[in-house]
C-alpha cells in the first residue's frame, strides 16, 4: 500500500514537472558569445539589432513569440528556425555565437533543476 502511494506521488511529480517544462515562456534571454546580452519580456513589442564583427542579427519579440527576422550569417539557419514561445525553447545562430532562449520568467534557470520542485 505504501509502495503504491509512493509510486503515485512520483507519477504526479513527473506530471507536474512535465507540465512546467512545456508551459509558455515569459522572458527571452539573449546570449552572445557565452555572455548574457540582455533579458526581455516576451510580452513587450521589441526589435533588437545585434551587431558584431561576425555579422548582424535582427531579433523580433512580438505577440508572445520571438524570432530572428534578419541575419547575414552564411547558413541562415537562425531565421529558418522560425518563431518560438515555449519555455526552454531556443534559437541558435552558430556563425554569430548567438543564442536566444525562452525562460519561465523570474529566475530563468530554476526550472532546469528538478530539485527545486521536490519538497
Ligand atoms: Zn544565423
Amino acid at each position: 500500500m505504501l509502495a503504491a502511494g509512493l509510486l503515485l506521488a512520483a507519477f504526479l511529480l513527473f506530471l507536474v514537472m512535465r507540465l512546467r517544462g512545456q508551459g509558455d515562456g515569459e522572458q527571452v534571454r539573449v546570449t552572445v558569445d557565452g555572455k548574457t546580452y540582455g533579458t526581455y519580456s516576451l510580452f513587450e513589442e521589441r526589435k533588437l539589432c545585434i551587431r558584431q564583427e561576425s555579422g548582424t542579427n535582427v531579433i523580433r519579440i512580438s505577440g508572445g513569440t520571438v524570432w530572428v527576422e534578419e541575419a547575414d550569417c552564411p547558413d541562415g539557419y537562425c531565421v529558418r528556425q522560425g518563431k518560438i514561445h515555449r519555455k526552454n525553447g531556443t534559437i541558435v545562430c552558430l556563425p554569430h555565437k548567438l543564442v536566444i532562449e525562452v525562460t519561465g520568467g523570474g529566475d530563468g534557470g530554476q526550472e532546469l533543476q528538478p530539485d527545486a520542485v521536490v519538497h
